[in-house]
């Protein structure tokens, strides 16, 4: 089984639409063998990859398909919070995912508090994007994992996910975050062609490797579909030198417990 925990929906352009986009989405899963995936709506409302409430009526009776809330802190306060509280209560909602770098905030922010607070009441972790946007490295001094550790350490009840892994300082957000329980990796984008030419390869599969190492339960497939290809990513995770049972656990067992999809029950 495999479970992807980080895609997003095809951009829906002129001609296009977010029906076409899932359709497209849960075609691209059936031909790659990807039983399951959790979605990332977009923070921006409007958004062409849709933003939540697109994304919630999109995926209703879709047995494959979860969803992650999203908050731009900057504008959304109370309400929204109060909002993503009772998505977490109607099972809608598995987690919520930050966008610190394509938003102009840390994750430090004061304003992100309430949030962090609302994953550790649901027991659903915080997903965080981290590493340089494309053709824009200025991004990734917001999500540094030095902030991210400082987080982790002051709330050690929030299950906390470094998207992307910080790229292509890999083995800095390793070193800095080693030990850490309560963090976890996603493997989103790191089979992409400019990451790997920026990081390296084999730098990507150490840092892997040393992880799942260190805690087996630590990290958890991605892609970034749309933006990137599946098949690359399910290559990298075959090509890491770990046992069976830790490749299992990467594909599905990993996020099936940190998003409690309850995959494990209905098998
Ligand atoms: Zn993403």
């Amino acid at each position: 089984m495999i479970i992807d925990a980080h895609i997003h929906l095809p951009v829906v352009k002129k001609g296009f639409t977010f029906e076409k986009a899932k359709n497209k989405l849960l075609s691209d899963m059936k031909k790659n063998k990807v039983d399951y995936a959790i979605i990332i709506p977009d923070n921006i409302h409007g958004s062409a990859i849709g933003d939540l409430d697109v994304s919630l009526k999109l995926i209703e009776n879709e047995r494959r398909l979860f969803l992650l809330g999203t908050i731009d802190i900057r504008i959304e306060r109370k309400e929204w919070i109060n909002k993503l509280d009772s998505l977490f209560q109607k099972g809608k909602i598995k987690g919520i995912k930050i966008f610190p770098g394509h938003d102009p905030i840390y994750p430090t922010d004061k304003r992100l508090i309430p949030v962090y607070k609302l994953c550790i009441k649901h027991d659903y972790p915080i997903v965080i994007h981290t590493g340089w946007s494309s053709n824009h490295s200025e991004a990734a001094k917001y999500n540094n994992p030095k902030y991210i550790i400082k987080i982790a350490k002051k709330f050690p009840k929030l299950k906390i996910i470094i998207a992307h892994y910080f790229w292509p300082e890999v083995e800095y957000c390793y070193k800095i975050t080693r030990g850490f329980k309560n963090i976890y990796f996603d493997t989103s984008a790191l089979a992409d062609d400019e990451v790997i030419e920026e990081t390296g390869l084999d730098k990507i599969k150490k840092v892997l490797e040393q992880s799942i190492k260190d805690n087996s339960e630590s990290v958890l497939f991605g892609t970034d579909y749309a933006m990137c290809d599946i098949k690359k990513h399910i290559k990298l995770i075959n090509s890491l030198k770990i046992s069976k049972e830790d490749r299992e656990k990467v594909f599905w067992e990993n996020a099936d417990k940190l998003f409690k999809l309850k995959m494990r029950e209905y098998r």
